[in-house]
């Protein structure tokens, strides 16, 4: 038994479209979700970073603007203090203010370098620790030169104070002082400015990644709606192609008068398109149902109008309609056509004898005889109260003949109820395709054969020159 490759695909995992738009639509709400949850932690990322930034490199720029302007006033104040020097005890009240000032500075300048001290120690425990550590050095040095010069400057106030003005060497070793420390400051603030600089790489790494993570987003996001969107399309297609497809089945059927097949449409009905194909299989169901009742009543009423109440034999309007289309086949082909034209003998006598119900009993009776006498493809007709005809195609006069004679033997063989024995005459003819033959006068001829059997006798079959 070949059952192998059935059971072998029966166990396989099987790649439906359902699975396949299913795996599809996993995959691509996994992505999204994971995209999601990395813009969660890089926003985390992000927030930690900008606290960082509120809490220590915000305050650090402002205390070490300070400090600049710290440095700057006492530049200031070294100025006033040299001028003041060149006209000793001139005026004690400037240079008291003076003295008063350089304490005042030297104060908030110490305490700013502590503060920011402190604030660049924070920050070692941060990523940018290099950063707050160049800083912190930076800061130190300040407040080493600081240590040095305003003790100098200090003593030089204290100089100018008891009148004597300070020597060159204390100048000069003042300015120099001044020198050092102005460039440690301007150390400070270029270490300051590389925190700038952070701010904007932070704000341009977290630009850069919102930017990826809300193109990816937005990529699948376009990727997932064009996906669902077809998804929908193509039940909605599929739907239509079937209603489609039925619709014009039952068309064609309609048109070509065939019976519309009862094949119901397999639509999903999970949306509008699908409901309303379902509402139109139905009603095509229905449409098909009443024709198919209109087929029957039709073959029912064609078989009424082409039957012989009594005997359940064609009638008169059947062998009309017969004969001209087998006239019409036999014309355009070398077939041959023939009839046989056949009334009851003494009829009246059986009627007048046993009555009108005998009568018809006989009549039923050969109808039922003659078939078994003659090929499937001759017809009886009751063409008239006792009249008959057999329609022979594919047959010549000679071979109508010896048909006649065997259902006429037949007839007369036959044992009829109450009537006992009856007999019929016979006429006998052909279609005659080289003069201008048609169904009236054949049957003119088969009737005038037919007279001449009963002429001549009865009980026996006459056929047409
Ligand atoms: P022939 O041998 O010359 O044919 O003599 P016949 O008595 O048969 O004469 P004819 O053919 O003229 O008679 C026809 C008779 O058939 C007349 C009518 O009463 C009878 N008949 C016609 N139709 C029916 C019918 O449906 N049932 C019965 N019982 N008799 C019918
Ligand atoms: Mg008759
Ligand atoms: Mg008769």
């Amino acid at each position: 038994m070949a059952t192998g490759p059935n059971s072998s695909t029966k166990t396989r995992f099987q790649w439906t479209i359902a699975r396949k738009i299913g795996g599809l639509a996993t995959v691509l709400i996994v992505f999204i979700l994971s995209l999601l949850i990395y813009s969660i932690v890089a926003l985390r990322g992000m927030q930690t970073e900008l606290e960082e930034i509120a809490e220590l490199d915000v305050p650090l720029m402002e205390l070490i603007n300070k400090i600049e302007i710290q440095q700057l006033e006492q530049q200031i104040t070294l100025d006033q203090l040299l001028r003041l020097g060149e006209r000793v005890a001139l005026d004690q009240n400037l240079e008291v203010e003076a003295k008063q000032r350089l304490h005042a500075h030297s104060e908030a300048l110490n305490q700013h370098i502590e503060a920011g001290i402190r604030l660049s120690e924070m920050g070692f425990k941060t990523e940018s620790k290099t950063l707050f550590d160049s800083i912190h050095t930076s800061l130190l040095e300040v407040r080493r030169e600081a240590g040095r010069l305003y003790p100098i400057l200090i003593g030089m106030v204290e100089t100018i104070e008891s009148g004597v003005y300070p020597d060159e060497r204390t100048v000069d070793d003042a300015l120099s002082k001044g020198v050092e420390f102005d460039r440690k400051i301007l150390a400070l603030i270029q270490v300051i400015e590389a925190f700038t600089e952070r701010e904007i790489n932070i704000l341009e790494k977290h630009n850069k990644i919102f930017f990826m993570v809300n193109s990816a987003l937005g990529a699948s996001g376009v990727l997932i709606g064009t996906f669902f969107s077809l998804l929908v399309i193509m039940g909605i297609r599929s739907n239509l192609f079937r209603l489609t497809q039925r619709v014009s089945e039952v068309t064609q059927a309609i048109a070509e008068n065939r019976s519309i097949p009862a094949t119901s449409i397999d639509v999903d009905s999970s949306d509008e398109i699908g409901n309303l194909a379902g509402k139109l299989s139905l009603m095509i169901d229905s449409v098909s149902e009443d024709f198919q009742k209109r087929d029957e009543l039709s073959r029912v009423l064609n078989q009424l109008a082409t039957t012989d109440t009594l005997t359940g034999a064609f009638n008169r309007l059947k062998w009309e309609e017969d004969q001209a289309l087998e006239i019409e086949r036999v014309k355009r082909s070398r077939d041959d056509l023939s009839l046989i034209f056949f009334d009851i003998d003494f009829f009246k006598k059986i009627n007048d004898t046993h009555g009108h119900d005998v009568g018809d009993r006989v009549l039923i009776e050969i109808v039922r005889e003659v078939p078994g006498q003659i090929r499937q493809t001759d017809s009886l007709y009751r063409t008239g109260g006792e009249e008959f005809v057999i329609l022979t195609p594919n047959t010549t006069r000679e071979q109508a003949a010896i048909l006649a004679n065997k259902v006429r033997q037949a007839i007369a063989e036959h044992d009829f109820e109450t009537a006992g024995h009856v007999t019929v005459s016979m006429g006998c003819v052909q279609f005659d395709k080289k003069s201008e033959d048609d169904a009236a006068r054949m049957f003119k001829r088969a009737d005038q054969a037919l007279y001449r059997a009963k002429e001549s006798g009865r009980d026996r079959v006459v056929t047409a020159a």
